[in-house]
């Protein structure tokens, strides 16, 4: 990442602090985000109502996907998802975005 601190390996770039509020990103954080963003309307493949799935760890904690960029496999983004229980049909929202509408990047919670 360009904003490393190269004399300090060891401290947490910014990059690092905003993949931990991701990281931090619960099940009904995410679900808060769908609301505030109204965006679970009816799966646009099946077009049935459904109830989305989120698939979460142990913690309660949404899956976190990492898609790299095929120019640069150094580098890539972080991804929720949440899934059509009818036709498995999946749509992906940009985790550093979630994380930014839930006031953990950025915003009233995310800058000193
Ligand atoms: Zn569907």
């Amino acid at each position: 990442m360009s904003d490393k601190d190269e004399r300090n390996p060891q401290a947490a770039t910014k990059a690092d602090l905003d993949v931990r509020a991701i990281e931090s990103v619960r099940f009904n954080d995410l679900n808060r985000f769908l609301a505030d963003k109204n965006a679970e309307h009816p799966c646009e493949a099946c077009g049935r109502s459904v109830e989305w799935l989120i698939k979460t760890d142990d913690a309660d904690h949404p899956f976190i996907h990492f898609l790299t960029n095929f120019r640069d496999p150094d580098n890539g983004n972080l991804f929720f998802s949440i899934m059509c229980p009818n036709c498995s049909n999946t749509r992906f929202f940009d985790a550093f975005e979630v994380a930014r509408h839930l006031d953990l990047i950025g915003g009233t919670n995310g800058e000193t």
